[in-house]
């Protein structure tokens, strides 16, 4: 079983230049690489940007009548509340 494949090659960290032998996936960009250090440092901001908020509750489609139990913003109207396939109409 091998479940954690190397690839192996010659790059550079775009960050602090370091050079970078191996990577747990092959690179589509080399030029935007980043080391595992820098890496790791990027992480917690770059976490940051990506969240999505989700607004759990207990909502009905205004539409449908399917329950939604999530969504990504707070609905000011939850009587106006629409699930996805309705939504997307
Ligand atoms: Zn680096
Ligand atoms: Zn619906």
């Amino acid at each position: 079983m091998e479940d954690r494949k190397m690839y192996t090659g010659d790059w550079t960290c775009m960050e602090c230049g370091a050079s970078i032998d191996s990577l747990p996936f092959e690179p589509r960009d080399p030029s935007t690489l980043t080391c595992r250090d820098c890496h790791m440092k990027n992480k917690p901001t770059r976490n940051s940007d990506n969240v999505r908020r989700i607004y759990v509750g207990d909502w009905k489609c205004c539409e449908c009548g399917t329950k939604i139990d999530e969504l990504p913003f707070k609905p000011l109207d939850p009587d106006t509340v629409a699930c996805r396939a309705c939504h997307r109409k």
